[in-house]
């Protein structure tokens, strides 16, 4: 058993999707794992660390695709795809729904991909959740951005000097990123309010110390998942809300409706209510914002206050992020393990419903959906 763990090329990406953690694990079970060249340099783990967990050093992109077994943390481009070897289990991020194209590449190719994203949120495969692992850290690293970026002191203080008041933060949706994010601005000593659509999150975001904002709720569908809130009550939660936002130095927004734009939460005039110096991170920018006038990867000044919106925050904290994003990748290797190599066991109830492509077909319903196929792979 060959395990590939190439470097990734993409702007932006310090991540690595084997730690010598993993690497060493991997090993243990027999299989023999090539590393390509620095590709764990930028996470803070060095060609020599993967050489003492086991693995050998290979200087080739090409090698370090050619295995039965490719861990990536992005997708791999067309010329990386034409790289793999027929038959080789790719895992990585794949986002099958948007890039169709690439899916189609890796089903001509005969490469088994699974997709991260599509690991079920089930309780078993909670080790092999790379979405929440990473969203986790993002949510981490949006709000050092914010703390960084802000020309006030999060917490209170009270010196010789003064006394400064504790700066007022503001948390918009609490899934896994929002629940982090207000941990960590409570751990730097802010204000925190929080809110979110789904109604059992009053009591998570209580339970952190935070208040939660009382604007309109409603019940998520029966995966988990806030649903679209129609017009109605999007204006009763922007009334509610605008007060919150006038008063906030430092706003995080993760709000996200799985497979939809993101609602947008905060308007052009919420914005300009606020205080100059006052900063906003929105972590939706890149499914359309939460935040009015954000866009991807790119600072917005308006009028003295700064709008962020970060594609690649998890990369922020890239050894961490690392170590996080290996184990689930280790968990998933583990789980199609057999006492000779792997099964992709399309029966299986967390690696089937993840594989996108399968013996040279598109196997996923909702990736062939978005594609305009069947449903159902012929
Ligand atoms: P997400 O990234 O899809 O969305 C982030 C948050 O935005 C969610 O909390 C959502 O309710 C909120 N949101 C959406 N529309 C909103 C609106 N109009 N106003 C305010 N907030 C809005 O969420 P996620 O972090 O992926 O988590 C989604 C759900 O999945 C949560 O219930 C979470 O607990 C659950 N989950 C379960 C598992 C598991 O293993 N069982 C693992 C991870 C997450």
């Amino acid at each position: 058993m060959q395990v590939g763990i190439p470097k990734e090329n993409a702007v932006r990406e310090n991540r690595i999707a084997a730690v010598p953690g993993s690497v060493k694990t991997f090993v243990d079970w027999g299989w023999d794992v090539a590393v390509e060249t620095g590709a764990g340099v930028a996470a803070g783990f060095p060609d020599e660390a993967f050489v003492e967990a086991g693995a050998s050093i290979v200087p080739d992109p090409a090698i370090a695709h050619r295995a039965d077994l490719v861990l990536r943390v992005g997708p791999p481009t067309h010329d990386e795809i034409s790289l793999i070897s027929e038959g080789t289990v790719l895992v990585s991020h794949l986002d099958p729904f948007v890039a169709t194209d690439l899916v189609d590449a890796l089903a001509d190719r005969g490469v088994t991909a699974i997709a991260v994203e599509a690991i079920p949120r089930i309780t078993v495969a909670q080790s092999m959740d790379a979405l929440s692992s990473q969203a986790n850290v993002a949510g981490y690293a949006a709000v050092l951005l914010a703390a960084s970026e802000s020309p006030k002191f999060l917490p209170m203080l009270v010196t010789a000097a003064g006394t400064i008041p504790p700066a007022r933060a503001l948390v918009l949706g609490v899934g896994v990123a929002g629940l982090q994010a207000i941990a960590t601005f409570k751990r730097l000593g802010a204000v925190v309010h929080a809110y979110d659509i789904r109604p059992e999150t009053k009591e998570q975001v209580e339970s952190l110390g935070a208040k939660f904002v009382e604007a309109p709720t409603q019940a998520a569908d029966e995966g988990g998942y806030a649903t679209e809130v129609d017009e109605d009550t999007a204006a009763r939660q922007q009334e509610v809300l605008a007060e919150f936002v006038a008063d906030s130095d430092a706003i995080v927004t993760t709000a996200q409706i799985p497979g939809r734009a993101a609602p947008r939460l905060v308007t052009e005039e919420m914005v300009a209510s606020m205080r100059p110096g006052s900063v906003i991170v929105d972590m939706a920018a890149a499914t359309g914002g939460n935040v009015a006038g954000s866009r991807p990867d790119e600072v917005v000044d308006l009028d003295g206050v700064t709008i962020y919106g970060p594609t690649d925050l998890a990369s922020h904290t890239a050894t961490d992020a690392s170590r996080m994003y290996a184990r689930n990748l280790q968990e998933i290797a583990d789980r199609m393990r057999t006492d000779d190599g792997f099964d992709v066991d399309q029966e299986d109830d967390v690696i089937g419903p993840a594989t996108i492509t399968h013996d040279g077909r598109i196997v996923h319903p909702r990736t062939r959906s978005a594609m305009g196929l069947d449903e159902e792979a012929p």
